[in-house]
């Protein structure tokens, strides 16, 4: 996929002290190489490469410590400034209640988004009111109303032999005379984007002045995703994109062209069937995603919840410093375990996805054991000073442990690997790359 593909042209470049010309020309190819295959829209990955270039090349990145690790940061800026830079909101209106209008291809997954939204809506005290609005679908109706009953918010239909545009008339005033906030306008879809269709969805829009109009495109098509957005935006002047079948196995594509192409930024990202599955988008963390550097922030948002942040900020400064020995190790897979299941929780671990890939690594909670009894049978100062573990100790600690050689020299490797990453990472992170996140 395209992460395993940045991640190998980046792992070229990291580990550089020095960053030729020719390396980052080499490197931008593979980028555009990537990106193309992964769907992306041609003229969005030639401006894309062009103002990575114009970035990489300055004087500050050759100068850098980092070079590698500069360019990825701004090739990781460039990418969330693609998907709209920052979280783009819901829109309220002044006066209540606000009007979503939902639109969209068939199957795209309106109508299991309006019932996934008025969830959300709920949970944040509001009261939703979801509208019927597809009368040519069979079930269309039934499917909402089954939605809304899960979620215990109302639905308003006239069945299927009134005017979409008299539903949403009268759906509207029904929410006004109800105390609703929300009004969740479902829309029929077709197979492809038809006159007839944008015409009833012109009139709809006309009648209720929606605050949104929320096109659901399904992010497993690509750059047809991309092309019914152009066509929906032309015809309906969209607010705002809801991607879905984030959960499948998506080239990426739609995700990083829609917003350079429509101008319309993604809202809300889809990850799943299940009615809590919609989340708002965040493209700094879409972005650190396919860079394969793992959702970190979704990774410290857990680990917020169960570890205990004096340790972490002790962890975190020993990152910095490189001072993360292999009794920090033992230590960090102590509370890693507290996160869940292990193999979730290494890919959102920068670089521990591609670890896996790449190695064929299977780690399981079976592993973590073999691992843990390797760190143990290290002495207190090999754990402290892990550059100290030459061969013979190597050899020392396989037969104490139980283990092969082999075993010990990759874990000592992956160790070094990570402590580096680790490092890099933080740099980036912090204020000398430049690269902080809000969040
Ligand atoms: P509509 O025709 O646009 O109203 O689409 P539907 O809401 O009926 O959804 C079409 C199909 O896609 C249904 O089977 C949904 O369960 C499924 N679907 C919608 N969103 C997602 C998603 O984010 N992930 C997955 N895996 N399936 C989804
Ligand atoms: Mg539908």
């Amino acid at each position: 996929g395209l992460t395993t593909r940045l991640q190998n042209v980046f792992s070229k470049l990291r580990g550089k002290g020095k960053v030729s010309d020719e390396d980052v020309a080499e490197a931008m190819r593979e980028v555009r190489l990537a990106l193309l295959e992964a769907d992306v829209n041609f003229k969005v990955v030639k401006e894309f490469i062009a103002k990575v270039k114009e970035k990489a090349v300055g004087k500050e990145v050759m100068e850098s410590f980092t070079p590698g690790m500069v360019i990825i940061d701004i090739v990781n800026k460039e990418l969330t400034d693609l998907m709209g830079g920052s979280q783009a909101k819901l829109a309220k209106a002044n006066k209540p209640p606000t009007v979503l209008m939902m639109v969209g291809l068939q199957g795209a997954g309106k109508t299991t988004t309006s019932g996934k939204l008025a969830k959300m809506l709920q949970k944040q005290n509001s009261r939703p009111l979801l509208v019927a609005g597809d009368i040519y679908r069979p079930a269309a109706i039934k499917q909402l109303q089954v939605l809304g009953e899960q979620i215990k918010a109302p639905v308003f239909t006239l069945g299927d032999q009134t005017s979409p545009v008299e539903i949403a008339r009268q759906g509207l005033q029904h929410a006004k005379d109800n105390g609703n906030d929300y009004v969740i306008i479902d829309t029929a879809g077709r197979l492809h984007v038809d006159e007839e269709l944008m015409e009833e969805l012109r009139q709809i829009h006309s009648v209720v002045n929606p605050d949104e109009v929320l096109l659901v495109v399904d992010s497993m098509t690509g750059q047809d995703a991309v092309n019914v957005a152009e066509h929906f935006n032309q015809q309906l002047n969209l607010t705002g994109v809801v991607l879905t079948k984030l959960d499948g196995d998506t080239r990426g594509g739609a995700a990083l062209s829609v917003k350079a192409v429509t101008g319309c930024p993604i809202k809300f990202a889809s990850l799943g069937e299940k009615l809590d599955a919609l989340e708002p988008f965040h493209p700094e963390r879409m972005a650190s995603r396919i860079l394969g550097m793992g959702d970190m922030l979704s990774l410290i948002e857990k680990a917020q919840l169960n570890i205990d942040t004096d340790k972490a900020k002790e962890m975190e400064r020993k990152m910095r410093n490189a001072e993360f020995t292999f009794e920090d190790f033992l230590e960090q897979m102590d509370q890693v375990k507290k996160l869940g299941p292990i193999d979730q929780i290494m890919d959102m671990i920068p670089g521990m996805g591609k670890m896996k890939q790449a190695k064929d690594l299977k780690v399981d909670d079976k592993q973590m054991g073999r691992i843990e009894a390797i760190v143990y049978s290290m002495t207190t100062e090999e754990k402290r000073n892990p550059d100290m573990i030459n061969h013979s100790r190597r050899k020392r600690i396989a037969t104490g442990s139980g283990t092969s050689l082999a075993e010990v020299n990759r874990l000592i490797k992956q160790f070094d690997e990570m402590r580096r990453m680790m490092k890099q990472f933080s740099d980036m992170m912090g204020p000398k790359g430049g690269g902080k996140n809000k969040a």
